[in-house]
């Protein structure tokens, strides 16, 4: 009897110290403007995206994520949803955060060398993160966030997995304004 209570409690503590993501949520159209409008909490004074979904509105050839201008953000519910189920929650409002950094890249004429461009915007997500974490009450997503910005990495025009791991913590621990000074 005893042994097993022992047992019983070493399965609680497995089972409580496992990522809470078992079950991807849905990312519809909703969820993703619901997060744009988030986002534009953090980043509507530098640039004002619409975000378009499922429109392939910047000519890309499926569903993916990407920004093509200083007001166009364009993203396909196939590419984030595969995202949040392979990283974990909230991934997808890293990567629209993302996005959101090329916008304003776009809206200052910001064009730095490869891999830097897509850095800042990593660094951009990561800022989105943290806001999420502390004023809108998310449970964290940084370590989702990585885990899929490293398994993105292309070693050229967006990295290597530990440069892209490195940025994203470092707006996630600095903030906007280092991002955009800093890089
Ligand atoms: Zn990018």
């Amino acid at each position: 009897m005893k042994g097993n209570v022992i047992k019983m409690f070493a399965l609680c503590a497995a089972l409580v110290g496992q990522a809470p993501f078992a079950l991807a949520m849905p990312v519809t159209n909703s969820y993703i403007q619901s997060s744009a409008k988030e986002i534009r909490g953090l980043l509507g004074g530098y640039s004002q995206p619409t975000v378009y979904v499922n429109q392939n509105a910047c000519g890309e050839p499926q569903s993916s994520a990407m920004a093509c201008g200083p007001r166009t953000i364009s993203v396909g519910t196939g590419f984030l949803q595969q995202q949040e189920s392979s990283y974990g929650n909230y991934v997808a409002k890293f990567i629209l955060a993302h996005e959101w950094g090329h916008t304003v890249q776009f809206t200052y004429n910001i064009n730095l060398q490869p891999p830097m461009q897509e850095l800042q915007a990593d660094c951009v997500g990561g800022t989105f993160a943290k806001y999420a974490e502390t004023n809108l009450r998310y449970p964290s997503f940084i370590e989702n966030a990585v885990a899929s910005a490293r398994d993105a990495a292309d070693y050229q025009e967006h990295g290597t997995p530990s440069q892209r791991d490195y940025y994203s913590r470092y707006g996630y621990a600095n903030g906007f304004d280092n991002c955009m000074n800093s890089i």
